[in-house]
C-alpha cells in the first residue's frame, strides 16, 4: 500500500515523553504532573529548562532538561525527535501571550507532526493522552522514507 514511501516505526512500551509549558501555563503543568505522577513514573520524562526544574523542585520526579525554551529548547527537543529519541510530546502553550520565541515553537509543532510524535497542547488532550491503552504497550506507526526520500529527490531534482 505504502510502496516504501513510508516505514513502519515502533514506539516503545516506556515511552520518551518531552514536557513543556509557557509561563503562564508551568502552574497548570506542575498541577498535571503531580496528578498524572504514578503514570509519569514509568517512562523517561525531558523537559525545557525551567519547565523541567520545577516539575523536579516540586513533582520529585526525574526528568532530564534542556536549554530553557527561548534558549534554544524548543530546537534541542525537535532535534531530538527527528533523531528518534522523543516520543510523545505534552506541551501546555500559552494562546494569549505572544512569544519571543513564536518560531520555534511553530518549528517544533512542525516536526513533531512530521515525525508522527503524539502532541497534547492541553490539559483534556494531555489526559486522554496518558490514559490511552498505548502507554503501557508498544505502538507501531508509519513515518516518510527519508533515506527514499532523500535518494529519489537527488536523482530527480
Ligand atoms: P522554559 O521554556 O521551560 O525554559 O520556560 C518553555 C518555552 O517557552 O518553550
Amino acid at each position: 500500500m505504502f510502496e516504501n514511501e513510508y516505514v513502519p516505526c515502533v514506539i516503545g512500551a516506556q515511552k520518551n515523553i518531552a514536557l513543556i509549558a509557557h509561563d503562564a501555563k508551568k502552574s497548570e503543568m506542575i498541577d498535571w504532573c503531580r496528578e498524572n505522577r504514578e503514570i509519569l513514573s514509568h517512562h523517561f520524562l525531558f523537559g525545557t529548562g525551567t519547565t523541567a526544574r520545577m516539575i523536579a523542585d516540586r513533582t520529585g520526579l526525574p526528568i532530564r532538561g534542556f536549554n530553557s525554551g527561548p534558549l534554544g529548547g524548543d530546537q534541542q527537543i525537535g532535534s531530538r525527535i527527528v533523531e528518534g529519541k522523543i516520543d510523545m510530546m505534552i506541551f501546555f502553550s500559552d494562546p494569549l501571550t505572544a512569544q519571543p520565541h513564536d518560531p520555534d515553537v511553530k518549528a517544533l509543532l512542525r516536526i513533531a507532526q512530521v515525525y508522527d510524535i503524539p502532541i497534547a497542547n492541553n490539559r483534556a488532550t494531555a489526559d486522554f493522552m496518558l490514559h490511552s491503552e498505548y502507554m503501557n504497550s508498544e505502538y507501531k506507526h508509519y513515518l516518510l522514507n527519508f533515506s527514499k526520500n532523500v535518494s529519489d529527490r537527488a536523482k530527480e531534482l
